[in-house]
């Protein structure tokens, strides 16, 4: 038996599958037959240019012909017969791998344009960094794994899942996931529950104890996994998914109930999603609205960004479906456990601390326009209301809003519609925040607290290690004061609260969240139910 962390409840008996992991490797190793070497990095060339050119034709469709000259001069680099030819001749000479051959030919590239004078010559070393990175993962076929299962309902073993990665399990196919490393809150866990796929997460070795084939049993609720159980142990198991069904199928009493506590309070439940084909669930548990829609996974698993005209499909799609009841769509939160393999951003030390979120977008306004463009005009078909993570001050949020300004601007002299009176809130998941949200609360029309990063950053406990999740505690009493300021805050300005990290659908939590105040509870469309029980009992 092996313990983890619950990341998402439920039961799953099944064989494993174990993630191969396909690590970019620039080890250098000795390669015998050239020939060959040589033509695999010929195909990821091909491959690569292939990627480019459909880049460079949705760009000019969308952001206009000079922004996507960018796309050609990446294209040219790999015709470039001086820059291929380096690398080939480096496989030749020194009887090298592909992957080390190129990290060294762009690592040369990019020390001569780094001293160059000219600011325009430095950028160049930074799109030589991009070809390069893409040619490499190009070389290595990342993320083909899950391609790979053939077997109905296997179990997969992996060290870890990418937010990415788990966006795309197929609940047909999988069962369940387990792996090494990762917390409560990681995105991965988030999107178990969103699934509705048991998780076990933060089991240290579990890629050491289970081979392909195994057989295993997940329980996502204590936050364990057997291995090769014996007859009784299943038998008690198969009891125990019988029980569980049945109180899932007495909880589906609850939907059409509206949530009021025992001391007549009523409150809303909302739900989080990822990606438009989740509001499904979320109307099927009976939520009252989206609190959450995490953009960022529209902009997963592809190979470029999605333009303004797609991102409009898919918000009106989601607003459209859930008619009258508010939808907060989120402004993309790209960066932490969150990345995009056509975004390469510099490694950091502190990815959590670093350059994500709204500090990207004020810097990239060819990535946030087109969001924030998209929201306007989808907002005319429905409740539609924009958040704004991780804001740490009121000039921050003013910021945002004057890009949404010009955006609005925009979109009037275009003739295209819009609701110019939507409503603008931001994420306090930042202690600043928290601690200046009276200030924060006369300037925006909402609050949403995340607790999955506020935890991590009050605390000091990374979300995303399993080493230290044993200080990683909702309920400690500087989160509590936290909460509470926020919440006072909101109130006394005639703003609403929510809270729309995983806390809000904790059970242990809930209880003194009620007790608050808190207007909105949004969570996994999964923990709903449960949710709702226990508020109705307070
Ligand atoms: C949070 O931080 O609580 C939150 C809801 O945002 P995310 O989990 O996407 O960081
Ligand atoms: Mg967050």
């Amino acid at each position: 038996m092996k313990k983890g962390i619950s990341a998402s409840k439920g039961y799953a008996i099944g064989n494993v599958f174990m993630k191969k992991e396909s690590k970019v490797s620039v080890e250098k190793r000795y390669i015998e037959d050239i020939q060959e070497e040589e033509k695999r990095f010929q195909g990821a060339l091909d491959l690569s240019k292939k990627q480019l050119q459909k880049i460079k034709r949705k760009s000019e469709k969308e952001i206009g012909k000079d922004k996507a000259e960018v796309f050609e001069s990446h294209i040219m680099l790999l015709d470039d017969e001086e820059f291929a030819g380096a690398v080939k001749v480096k496989i030749k000479t020194e009887h090298i791998n592909a992957e080390a051959a190129l990290h060294d030919v762009v690592d040369s590239y990019v020390k001569i344009f780094d001293n160059m004078e000219d600011e325009y010559m430095r950028e160049r070393g930074a799109d030589v960094k991009d070809v390069g990175n893409r040619v490499l993962s190009n070389l290595t076929g990342q993320g083909s794994f899950l391609s790979e299962i053939e077997d109905d309902r296997v179990v997969i073993v992996a060290h870890d899942l990418t937010p990415s990665d788990t966006a795309q399990l197929d609940k047909n196919k999988v069962a369940a996931f387990v792996t090494d490393i990762g917390g409560r809150t990681s995105h991965s866990a988030i999107m178990a529950r969103t699934l509705e796929i048991p998780a076990v997460v933060g089991t240290n070795d579990i890629t050491e104890s289970v081979k392909d084939g195994d057989f295993i049993i997940v329980d996502g609720i204590e936050g364990i996994v057997i291995i090769n159980p014996d007859e009784s142990t299943i038998k008690q198991y198969e009891n125990k998914i019988k029980k569980y069904n049945e109180e899932m199928e007495k909880l589906k009493e609850l939907i059409n109930i509206e949530t009021i506590t025992k001391s007549g309070k009523k409150v809303e439940i909302f739900a989080n999603i990822g990606k438009p084909q989740d509001v499904e669930q979320v109307l099927k548990n009976g939520a009252q609205g989206i609190g959450l829609f995490r953009t960022e996974f529209l902009y997963m698993d592809r190979e470029d960004m999605p333009g303004e005209e797609e991102q409009f499909q898919a918000y009106r799609h989601v607003v459209e479906k859930m008619g009258e009841k508010p939808v907060v769509i989120r402004t993309l939160d790209i960066g932490g456990d969150k990345k995009l393999s056509y975004l390469p951003l510099p490694e950091e030390m502190n990815p959590f601390l670093g350059y994500r979120a709204i500090r990207l977008c004020l810097d990239r306004d060819d990535i946030f326009k087109p969001q924030l463009r998209a929201m306007l005009r989808a907002s005319v078909f429905g409740n539609l209301k924009i958040m704004f993570p991780m804001i740490s001050s009121v000039e921050e949020f003013l910021q945002a809003k004057k890009v949404l300004k010009q955006c609005m601007n925009e979109l009037e002299k275009e003739g295209k519609k819009f609701n110019r009176n939507l409503e603008t809130g931001i994420m306090v998941e930042i202690p600043a925040a928290a601690l200046e949200a009276e200030e924060l609360a006369r300037h925006v029309d909402f609050f949403s607290i995340g607790t999955n990063d506020l935890i991590q950053y009050t605390l000091a406990a990374d979300r995303m290690n399993e080493k230290v999740s044993y200080l990683y505690n909702p309920m400690h009493p500087a989160i509590l004061k936290l909460i509470k300021k926020t919440i006072d805050a909101a109130h006394k300005n005639g703003k609403l609260c929510a809270m729309c990290g995983e806390m809000a659908g904790d059970e242990n939590s809930i209880p003194i969240l009620v007790e608050y105040g808190l207007d909105e509870f949004s969570m996994s469309a999964s923990s709903i139910l449960k949710a709702k029980q226990i508020i109705m009992e307070k």
